[in-house]
């Protein structure tokens, strides 16, 4: 076990039926008693599951002792829509906005928007309401960014703005997010920067996405799941070995704060919060 205090938060989707909303509760509840700093809700790229993150948000609120963080994307919205979200969720208590752009549209494809960037949401956010404001942040750079002083440019300018912390993409390789931290506080970069950590179990479809994302998977990683494409049990045991690895050397970087993507699942992310000395101590 690991004994220095560490602090760990969660990331949940918005379910697209009702069985999965049953299940989705019962992983809240059982990450419930680990005493997250928070636990946030995605919000995703249209459509009725937009509607379920502002229900959801406001239902842990409500119904958990939980605190949680409701993401927020601006691309394809108008300034009038976020100001009516902003305004429900500040009347709902909902006072901790993760800001993003979100992902534009196919090339081509027209869309109105009043925000080009996260930047231009937190502008109005911080208008209307003194949320706390999370952002994104990319160790291994955004697909949109031509360089990493872009990167770095622009978490200095949500930060001028108002952003108190950051959350990374999930990043692999623990020595690309150490460098990032490094070049951030050479610029002055200081708020935290909680590194985004994915317990992998399905290898196919996050190297897919990984490589969308522009993260790197070592070929160690992905040898590891070899074989293992009919066999979930195993993957998980394997995901939470090379998970328990990463933070472990994380840890031994001074990194005290993690943010898991649960992707609705609680199994991953309460082992390895229990190995990382989080316990529920009787509670759950
Ligand atoms: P931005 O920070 O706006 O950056 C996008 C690009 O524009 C970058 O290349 C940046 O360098 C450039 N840029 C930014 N601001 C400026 C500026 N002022 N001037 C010039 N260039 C600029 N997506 C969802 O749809 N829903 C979610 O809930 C969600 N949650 C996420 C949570 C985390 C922790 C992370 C890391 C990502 C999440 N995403 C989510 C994905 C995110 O929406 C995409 O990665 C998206 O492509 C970029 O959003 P952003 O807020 O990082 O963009």
């Amino acid at each position: 076990m690991i004994s220095k205090k560490i602090n760990v938060s969660f990331e949940f989707f918005p379910p697209k039926n009702e069985e999965s909303i049953t299940s989705l509760w019962t992983n809240i509840k059982r990450l419930e008693p680990l005493e997250p700093k928070f636990i946030s809700v995605t919000y995703g790229a249209g459509g009725s599951t937009r509607d379920y993150t502002h229900t959801l948000v406001k239902e842990i609120k409500k119904n958990t002792s939980l605190v949680p963080a409701a993401h927020l994307t601006c691309i394809g919205t108008s300034k009038n829509e976020i100001e009516a979200i902003a305004e429900d969720y500040w009347i709902s208590g909902i006072k901790h906005i993760v800001a993003l752009r979100g992902d534009k549209r196919d090339e081509g494809e027209k869309e109105f928007s009043d925000f080009t960037y996260a930047t231009d949401l937190i502008k109005v956010l911080k208008k209307k309401f003194d949320f706390e404001i999370t952002v994104s942040a990319y160790p291994e750079m955004h697909p949109d960014s031509s360089s990493m002083s872009q990167e770095y440019d622009v978490l200095k300018k949500k930060i001028d703005l108002g952003a108190s912390k950051a959350i990374t993409q999930f990043f692999f390789d623990v020595n690309c997010y150490f460098d990032f931290i490094d070049g951030a506080l050479k610029r002055g970069i200081n708020i935290p920067i909680i590194p985004g950590i994915l317990p992998v179990t399905n290898c196919k479809r996050t190297l897919d996405f990984a490589s969308k994302m522009n993260c790197k998977m070592p070929k160690s990683l992905i040898d590891m799941f070899d074989g293992l494409d009919s066999d979930p049990e195993t993957r998980k045991l394997v995901a939470t070995t090379i998970v328990y690895d990463q933070c472990r050397k994380l840890i031994e970087g001074n990194v005290r704060d993690f943010h898991f993507y649960t992707l609705n699942r609680a199994d991953l992310s309460f082992a390895i919060c229990h190995i990382l000395g989080i316990r529920t101590l009787g509670k759950n």
